[in-house]
């Protein structure tokens, strides 16, 4: 049994072009940027920070 790092997934859709990816989000941070795999568009992908999440 892994008693090590949570690992947070979430499925993130592009606005642009509507491609859909489940990705890893990373602990502790607010904001994050992520590059759409089909048009590469820079997306801002809003992170599990609970101590952020106003
Ligand atoms: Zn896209």
């Amino acid at each position: 049994m892994n008693m090590g790092a949570i690992i947070t997934k979430s499925v993130i859709t592009c606005p642009d072009c509507g491609f859909r990816k489940e990705e890893t989000m990373p602990e502790d941070v607010c904001q994050f940027f992520y590059e759409c795999e089909n048009c590469h568009t820079v997306l801002v992908v809003k992170g599990v920070c609970a101590n952020c999440d106003k």
